[in-house]
């Protein structure tokens, strides 16, 4: 399977978005084949090998479901599970321990 092409925007209004209603500094949130930061630098983040990962995991599951899809699990999921237990979120956090999740994908 062709590796996922992927960006990186940092300092992303969408992340602080995120960042605020999480109530966290700093945050990773993917939309579609960018991955946003807030409060975190491009090093921070590529530094971070379980957090990369993690990442990666939602890239590989907008590819399965496509961006609505996505957006549709992840906020049903979301609402009938909290953030924690969200389906997504549980193979994502597995997926910070995949040591082969990275070769699908491509920062650039
Ligand atoms: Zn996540």
């Amino acid at each position: 399977m062709e590796k996922i092409k992927c960006h990186i925007r940092v300092n992303s209004p969408f992340a602080r978005i995120a960042a605020k209603v999480m109530g966290v500094k700093g945050i990773a949130m993917v939309l579609g084949r960018t991955i946003h930061l807030y409060g975190a630098s491009r090093l921070e983040f590529l530094s971070n090998i379980a957090w990369l990962r993690h990442e990666a995991c939602h890239l590989l599951q907008y590819r399965q479901y496509g961006y609505a899809g996505f957006m549709c699990r992840y906020l049903w999921e979301s609402a009938r599970r909290g953030y924690y237990n969200n389906r997504l979120e549980v193979a994502a956090r597995l997926a910070e321990n995949d040591q082969h999740i990275l070769n699908r994908i491509e920062i650039l």
